[in-house]
């Protein structure tokens, strides 16, 4: 199948073979991944190993802490506020699309919030420039969405906000191209489209941060719970963290992100191509400054020819083509481990289509 799925996604060829490979005997132990115990050396080691990779790979600082939690980014959009929204400050959201309009909502039954910025009277079709952004110092930090699933647009550079921390929901484009993550104080991201499985979180953290974050909160709820004890407080999702470490050797031997970016321009372009020469037959949804590398978001002249493309790709093979049932149209997710054929194949059926229908 060529899987354009938004999330779950792709995943590598090569690491899927590898794990189907280890399934039963993990490394020689006569064991699963799986029946590790999660105190064993054993399983440490591949939860250490995958913690050290993403912080090469990634350029992590080497003070930051690297976190592996469950509860998806939907958590984080409770977790950030619980930490870092005190009573007497108020948190900055820029508003690109539905997650930060998720994000904001989720921060607004912690605390006091205000828009920093917002493109959704323009139907979330670009990113703001850095001076439309509104915030104040003493805010308690500024949150935005790095690259947007659902509207198909992405940041190309990011902020220097100062004192103010910058945190970022990553989910949709971590790992694509090489980002300076000194400028966040917090970086999460659900690991089910650039990094590996649904079912672990990645949080990237500033150790500054845990000085100013309630004490007054669950113990499971806490950053520095997580911190001091590795990701080890409670039983993490260890098959999850196992198949990350494996992606992330993936990534590796792909040449790590500057390659990752190239090849994700490339994949990228071929289908931004194929709507740009299509002379108005496919309209992309991103202003052509703000388009993500990631999700392509294109709409056909009509729905019906819209229920006919995606019905036609259907059945050549193509899957996960469906724009968010909340905006639908179309839309191609073309994650790191989606194969430039992929993208040349969805390229060719669409040049193919509009032949043949317009
Ligand atoms: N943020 C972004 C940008 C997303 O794309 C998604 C899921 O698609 C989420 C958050 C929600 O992630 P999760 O399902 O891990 O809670």
């Amino acid at each position: 199948a060529y899987n354009f799925n938004a999330g779950p996604s792709a995943l590598p060829l090569p690491v899927l073979q590898k794990a189907q490979e280890e399934l039963v005997d993990f490394r020689g132990s006569g064991m699963s991944v799986m029946e590790l115990s999660h105190r064993s050396a054993l399983y440490e080691e591949v939860h250490n190993e995958a913690i050290s990779l993403l912080k090469e790979l990634y350029g992590i600082p080497e003070e930051y802490h690297v976190l592996f939690l469950q509860g998806g980014a939907s958590l984080q959009f409770s977790m950030v506020p619980m930490n870092f929204l005190p009573a007497d400050k108020k948190a900055g959201y820029v508003m690109t699309g539905a997650w930060a309009e998720k994000a904001l909502a989720e921060a607004k039954l912690i605390g006091e919030v205000f828009e920093a910025a917002s493109t959704k009277e323009e139907a979330y079709r670009r990113i703001p420039q850095f001076d439309e952004l509104k915030y104040e110092a003493g805010t308690a930090y500024l949150h935005l969405t790095s690259n947007n699933t659902i509207y198909g647009t992405q940041w190309t550079d990011f902020p220097d906000t100062g004192d103010v921390p910058l945190i970022a929901d990553m989910s949709s484009d971590i790992l694509c191209k090489p980002v300076d993550v000194s400028k966040f104080a917090l970086i999460y991201a659900g690991a089910q489209k650039n990094l590996g499985p649904s079912g672990v979180t990645v949080v990237i953290l500033r150790p500054d941060m845990l000085e100013r974050a309630s004490k007054n909160l669950p113990t499971m709820l806490r950053y520095a719970t997580h911190v001091k004890n590795n990701s080890l407080y409670n039983t993490p999702p260890t098959f999850g963290i196992y198949m990350l470490g494996e992606v992330l050797k993936w990534v590796k031997t792909m040449g790590g992100t500057r390659e990752l970016e190239r090849l994700n321009r490339e994949k990228a372009n071929l289908i931004y191509d194929a709507i740009d020469n299509s002379n108005g037959f496919y309209r992309g949804h991103a202003e052509p400054g703000s388009r993500s590398l990631m999700n392509i978001t294109f709409r056909l002249q009509s729905e019906e020819l819209e229920k006919k493309f995606l019905a036609d790709a259907k059945k050549e093979g193509f899957v996960g083509l469906n724009g968010h049932r909340s905006v639908g149209g179309c839309r191609a997710s073309a994650y790191n481990a989606v194969p430039r054929e992929a993208c040349q194949a969805l390229r060719d059926f669409m040049i193919r289509f509009q032949t043949e229908n317009a």
